[in-house]
């Protein structure tokens, strides 16, 4: 019994806790209720018509108006509904106030229409009868997503039809009401289904909206990190853009980019490369505000947007925090790991004016840190604007340029102080463009590399050096630098290979230097380029030692043959204790590790002085000679520390 009662309960009661069922219900029913009404309305009022002559005008005008009033009132009111936004609390009040109005208005129209049953001839009284019959229908098909009010409707109408048509005792009628028993079954029986069918149909609608709404975070997030991806930074970055520009507030994009997160995962595996990244994620989460957003570009890079920026300074001092807290060791093995950052940024609306320039700018601002002070924060100035419209313009002529003709190559003599002889010749790209005039490679060369044009620049300058070495006495070794991506890949340097060995030049004669920055962007690619060069029988130099941020187990790894001490400790090193040292340590080291040891930039006598002191013997720089062109290197090893033509001072 009890069963019955709750399966009862459960039958009529509307889903209170199912919110988004009831507002599929409360949609479909405000688009069939009117239609019930009107054909409700019109079936009663055909009845009235076939009575009018034959009832009291109680029955055929009073009650069927007091009816029509009811019905049209309700009429108007679920027409009223349709594309309403109701909050679930009414919805459920219309719904349950519709419930409740069933039973009054199925039991209003069934007593009318009885009513008026005994008056008229045999066709009126099945008129009474197709009336009842045929407009339950119409209301039950129209109430089926509210199931309570339908069974209610059915219930009340049919019962009063089954047990009064069978009182008449006449046959017809009581066939039909057995007709109309059997009928509402399985009215009853296919609402039932319906009503099934439309809940379910509504929850996996539901799931379906759940399923996209969690793609799209998906599609939005970094799966490693939790953070948002790169196409959610750029919508959040158009997002920032227009507050900004609303309330004319200065807004900042940084570019964060991790120093040596590259050796760790050669090192450790990407597994561990992973973590470390998670461990970023989780370190700069907390230096995050209302006005700060942080999300992973891709690779190691990850991105800021700072809104509300006061001054320069300030940002500055945001964008330190987010280095330093890099800077302290993981735990991610036995060892601690230790890497850092280098952070770019931009400002709107000051510098840039819109979202494609901010990124450019922050990421050039990135390019300068990891160029000239790894472990920094560079904000984009106006100084780097000029620096920026002159690199596009040394770009626009370097694409335009005839490589082999307007390129050119100096040498600069090594000397070794023990015996003052030139050993060899470090080989200087030169590029005289008939746009720019006189380029210096700290200008050209950069641009070549960001723009990946250096391999272009590559061959043939090695070319040109190889030719003019060709003609030196054959104990004179020449020394060419290369360019991170020159080593980046190994079809890069196969090509170099192939270039040597195409010029006929003993490669045994030959340096390639290599910076200690470009081995640290990809240390498993240097390798493998090193190795290639090696094979031929080069001679590899690390060059500008000491500027980057390499440890010495990561050098070991690498078959070097030459270290080069570079500029920056050797100016003013007879009174700068600490360079002093550095290069004490380092010519310790190389004899250590058995490479030779080459100071650039000894510019002085004094400097000289203390570099023999400390026991160097390969030195170069100004104090000998600057670069001279091919001609002059000639001259120079027939008569070494000669006076210098003054047109070689040009071509420095
Ligand atoms: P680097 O390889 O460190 O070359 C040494 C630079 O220092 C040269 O500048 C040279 O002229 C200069 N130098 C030599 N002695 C002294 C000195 O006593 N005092 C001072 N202040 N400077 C001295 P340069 O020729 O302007 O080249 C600049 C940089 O451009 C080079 O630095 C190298 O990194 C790059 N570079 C030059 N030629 C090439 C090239 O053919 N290919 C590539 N990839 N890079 C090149
Ligand atoms: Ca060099
Ligand atoms: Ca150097």
């Amino acid at each position: 019994m009890e069963d019955w009662g709750a399966k009862g309960r459960a039958l009529l009661a509307l889903p209170r806790d199912n919110p988004r069922l009831m507002r599929a219900q409360y949609g479909a029913l405000s688009r069939q209720l009117p239609l019930m009404y009107f054909i409700l309305l019109v079936n009663t009022w055909a009845l009235v018509a076939t009575h009018l002559a034959l009832a009291p005008a109680s029955l055929t005008l009073v009650v069927p108006t007091v009816l029509t009033a009811v019905g049209a009132s309700r009429s108007v009111f679920w027409w009223r509904q349709r594309g309403k936004l109701l909050d679930d609390t009414s919805i459920y009040k219309v719904l349950l106030r519709t419930c409740l109005l069933a039973f009054p208005v199925a039991a209003g129209f069934t007593c009318w229409a009885l009513l008026l049953y005994p008056y008229g001839d045999e066709y009126a009284k099945v008129h009474v009868a197709f009336y009842m019959a045929i407009t339950v229908i119409a209301c039950i098909f129209s109430m089926m997503h509210l199931r309570r009010a339908a069974l209610i409707s059915a219930v009340v109408v049919n019962s009063a039809f089954i047990v009064f048509f069978i009182s008449t005792g006449i046959p017809v009628f009581v066939a039909c009401a057995v007709n109309i028993f059997l009928v509402s079954v399985a009215m009853l029986l296919i609402l039932q289904d319906h009503y099934r069918n439309f809940t379910r149909l509504i929850a996996e609608r539901a799931r379906s909206e759940l399923l996209s709404d969690e793609n799209l975070r998906l599609a939005h997030q970094d799966s490693l990190t939790g953070l948002p991806n790169r196409r959610q930074f750029f919508s959040a970055l158009d997002q920032a853009l227009a507050r900004a520009r609303g309330d004319g507030t200065r807004l900042a994009v940084g570019i964060l980019d991790l120093d040596g997160f590259k050796p760790v995962n050669d090192l450790y595996g990407h597994g561990i490369g992973d973590r470390l990244l998670m461990l970023v994620g989780q370190r700069l989460a907390p230096l995050l505000d209302e006005h700060a957003q942080l999300a992973r570009l891709g690779g190691d890079e990850f991105a800021l947007i700072i809104e509300r920026v006061a001054s320069d300074r300030q940002l500055h001092e945001v964008g330190q925090a987010f280095c330093q807290v890099l800077g302290a060791p993981f735990s991610l093995t036995d060892m601690p790991v230790q890497i850092g950052a280098s952070l770019g940024m931009a400002t709107f609306p000051d510098r840039a004016s819109d979202a494609e320039q901010i990124f450019e700018f922050a990421d050039y601002a990135l390019y300068q840190s990891k160029r000239s002070q790894r472990g920094s924060v560079t904000v984009f100035s106006e100084r780097h604007h000029a620096q920026l419209q002159r690199e596009n313009l040394t770009e626009q002529a370097l694409r335009r340029a005839d490589l082999n003709q307007e390129l050119a190559v100096v040498f600069q003599p090594i000397i070794d102080i023990a015996s003052g002889r030139t050993v060899a010749f470090e080989a200087l790209g030169r590029w005289h463009s008939p746009v720019l005039g006189q380029v210096p490679p700290g200008q050209f060369i950069p641009v070549a590399e960001r723009t990946g044009m250096i391999n272009q620049l590559t061959i043939p300058l090695l070319r040109k050096a190889l030719a003019t070495a060709q003609q030196w006495p054959t104990h004179v070794r020449v020394s060419f630098n290369l360019s991170a991506r020159d080593c980046g890949s190994l079809q890069a340097a196969q090509a170099i290979a192939d270039c040597i060995v195409a010029s006929g030049f003993d490669p045994a004669r030959l340096d390639l230097e290599i910076t200690e920055t470009a081995v640290m962007q990809d240390m498993q690619q240097a390798q493998l380029a090193i190795g290639v060069f090696r094979a031929l029988g080069c001679g590899v130099s690390l060059d500008d030692f000491g500027t980057g941020y390499s440890s010495l187990s990561q050098l070991h790894a690498l078959a070097l043959t030459k270290l080069k001490v570079d500029r920056s400790f050797v100016s003013g090193i007879q009174h700068n204790p600490a360079s002093f040292k550095i290069v004490k340590s380092l010519l310790a080291l190389t004899h250590d590790m058995q490479l030779d040891c080459i100071v650039e930039g000894v510019e002085t006598e004094p400097e000289l002085q203390a570099l023999a002191s400390l026991g160097a013997r390969l030195v170069q720089g100004y104090y000998f000679a600057k670069p001279m062109p091919a001609e002059a290197s000639l001259a120079w090893l027939a008569n070494p520390g000669g006076p210098v033509p003054t047109t070689w001072v040009q071509v420095r």
